[in-house]
């Protein structure tokens, strides 16, 4: 059995896992992040002996516990070296850990963790070279390479979401302009969205959200574009248009096997992934070649706590 703990800005998401990659027991609290760093660290080792208690188990029966963290991680050495979400920097995670169970953790980025998982037991099963491109409220990425997890000289290998791919109407988080998470998130989607419809284009869009532009989420893009919206469908056909710029870059720089889209946009896959495989064949560099395969994740949000559960198998 294995613990895999995914710590995020919002929620401390925690499971028990079995030796083939299944959930057996699976809970979430609240981070507090405003509480800090100690309340947090108790907040993962009350997780760890809430998941022993409530199995039966004892921390020897644990094979690996593992810890899934929304920054740059130090794997070697278990620091976390900069999380802007939890406000930490260069915090010993494993070692706070240990100082309370006695018990050594294992600490991974995020989306690292989470193509861990989807690598051991979902989408990328089988291959050798693949990428998780997790489209949410940004774009971010892991990558498998040459069946191993690649983390970059620091750690901060990945960052796919601020890849420039061309200039764009606002600016990225980062304060740079056009980076692939300001054409193809769900930031992205809501932003050009509240653009066209500011400019005065008539869309269902507003009935939806009671004419509170500020209201609008990706979800709503896509039920409006369900409708045959016409501002919702061209806001997906950007977001598909972007999205295939930057696959194709990614793919002419691994030339993967596989890339599972993950993240919350990806709910809606049924409204975009077919469209993005015509963009990325019609655009590609050798159409001889095939086109590796392109599909959504299977675990979900589960992926980074299985994938935590499982790092000392990669
Ligand atoms: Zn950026």
């Amino acid at each position: 059995m294995r613990i895999g703990i995914d710590l995020g800005g919002t929620n401390i998401a925690f499971g028990l896992v079995n030796e083939e990659g299944r959930i057996i027991y699976k809970k979430q609290v609240k981070t507090e992040v405003y509480k800090g760093e100690k309340n947090i660290v108790e907040k993962m080792v009350s997780a760890i002996n809430e998941i022993l208690e409530n199995n039966s188990l004892t921390l020897d029966q644990i094979k690996s516990i593992g810890i899934g963290v929304p920054g740059v991680v130090d794997y070697d050495n278990g620091i976390v070296k900069e999380c802007v979400n939890l406000n930490w920097k260069e915090v010993n995670l494993r070692e706070l850990i240990k100082n309370k169970i006695n018990k050594s953790v294992l600490l991974e980025n995020d989306a690292n963790a989470a193509a861990v998982g989807e690598y051991l037991c979902g989408s990328m099963k089988g291959a050798v070279n693949s990428i998780l491109i997790t489209l949410g409220t940004g774009v971010g990425g892991g990558l498998i390479l040459n069946n191993k997890l690649f983390r970059g000289s620091n750690g901060a290998a990945l960052e796919i979401g601020h890849i420039i791919i061309g200039e764009n109407f606002y600016n990225c988080s980062c304060g740079n302009n056009g980076c692939f998470e300001t054409f193809a998130s769900a930031t992205a989607i809501i932003k050009y969205a509240q653009k066209l419809i500011k400019e005065g284009n008539k869309s269902i869009i507003m009935e939806m959200v009671n004419n509170d532009v500020d209201k609008i989420d990706a979800k709503v893009v896509f039920d409006a574009a369900r409708e045959d919206d016409l501002v919702a469908n061209k806001v997906i056909d950007r977001f598909v248009k972007y999205l295939a710029k930057g696959i194709n870059s990614i793919i002419n720089f691994l030339d993967v096997d596989s890339i599972a889209i993950g993240g919350g946009v990806s709910a809606a896959e049924e409204m975009f992934l077919p469209k993005l495989k015509e963009e990325i064949m019609n655009n590609k560099l050798f159409k001889s070649m095939p086109l590796c395969e392109i599909k959504k994740t299977v675990l979900g949000n589960d992926a980074g706590i299985i994938g935590a559960a499982m790092l000392d198998r990669i």
